[in-house]
């Protein structure tokens, strides 16, 4: 989550053998500048004004996606929301938890904080192993 100069997208892009296209450029430079997850419709709206349409900026979050580049997730509107994956290190795709406004609907990252189960009886087997996303809802800042 910080934001990547020119080059440094253009080689996140290449490491991932795909071809900096502009476009492509252009999604990720907003991703990373972005501070919170964004939704397909809200890259559309930012991005409209350099010329990529609908089709042109969901073709490319996906790409991304795949290659693990840019992650997604559903706080529980189910909207994916879209940012860079942060840390992709040692393909550990270790996921922060997300903080969603219940009166705005605004999201937020969170920084990576680890929940710790005792594996008991009633615990699903997921929760012990790590395989669940943590969410947090509350009232945002603005609302508040
Ligand atoms: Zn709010
Ligand atoms: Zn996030």
């Amino acid at each position: 989550m910080s934001i990547l100069t020119l080059a440094e997208i253009r080689n996140l892009i290449h490491e991932n053998g795909m071809r900096s296209t502009a476009p492509r450029i252009a999604v990720l430079r907003y991703l990373s500048e972005a501070e919170s997850p964004l939704s397909h419709r809200e890259l559309v709206d930012a991005l409209a004004e350099q010329g990529l349409d609908r089709t042109t900026v969901y073709r490319n979050l996906v790409d991304l996606t795949e290659v693990g580049v840019v992650q997604r997730t559903d706080v529980g509107d189910h909207t994916w929301r879209f940012e860079l994956a942060n840390s992709r290190v040692d393909g550990d795709e270790s996921k922060h938890p997300h903080f969603t406004c219940s009166d705005c609907g605004t999201v937020s990252c969170l920084p990576e904080v680890t929940l710790k189960v005792k594996s008991t009886k009633g615990v699903p087997k997921s929760l012990t192993q790590q395989k669940v996303e943590i969410k947090v809802a509350g009232i945002c800042d603005a609302c508040a």
